[in-house]
């Protein structure tokens, strides 16, 4: 048989799991899991109820004004050169 999950696990796997689209295994596992853990199922609930309720949103095009602002924005907040770019996703004071 499957060895059990933690909650903890299950819950890294929840998006993935409601997207079914963890291999069949772990689907299973999570599964078994949900049947037997009241918060993880209540947590389930609560997931599956938000993307239903964010899914009935209708979708609209932004506004150009706000779009060329936004780009602007990240565009002059993103590094430029290749230096800059790897400054930003290294720390700057990184622990060995
Ligand atoms: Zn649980």
């Amino acid at each position: 048989m499957y060895e059990p999950l933690c909650c903890e696990r299950v819950e890294v796997e929840l998006g993935s799991y409601l997207e079914d689209t963890l291999p069949r295994r772990l689907h299973l596992r999570v599964e078994s899991h949900l049947a037997a853990c009241p918060d993880c199922w209540s947590e389930v609930q609560h997931l599956r109820l938000t993307v239903t309720c964010l899914a009935e949103i209708p979708r609209r095009p932004m506004p150009a004004p706000l779009k060329n602002s936004l780009l602007r924005a990240v565009r002059s907040a993103a590094p430029t050169t290749p230096g800059e770019r790897l400054t930003s996703v290294i720390p700057a004071d990184p622990v060995h």
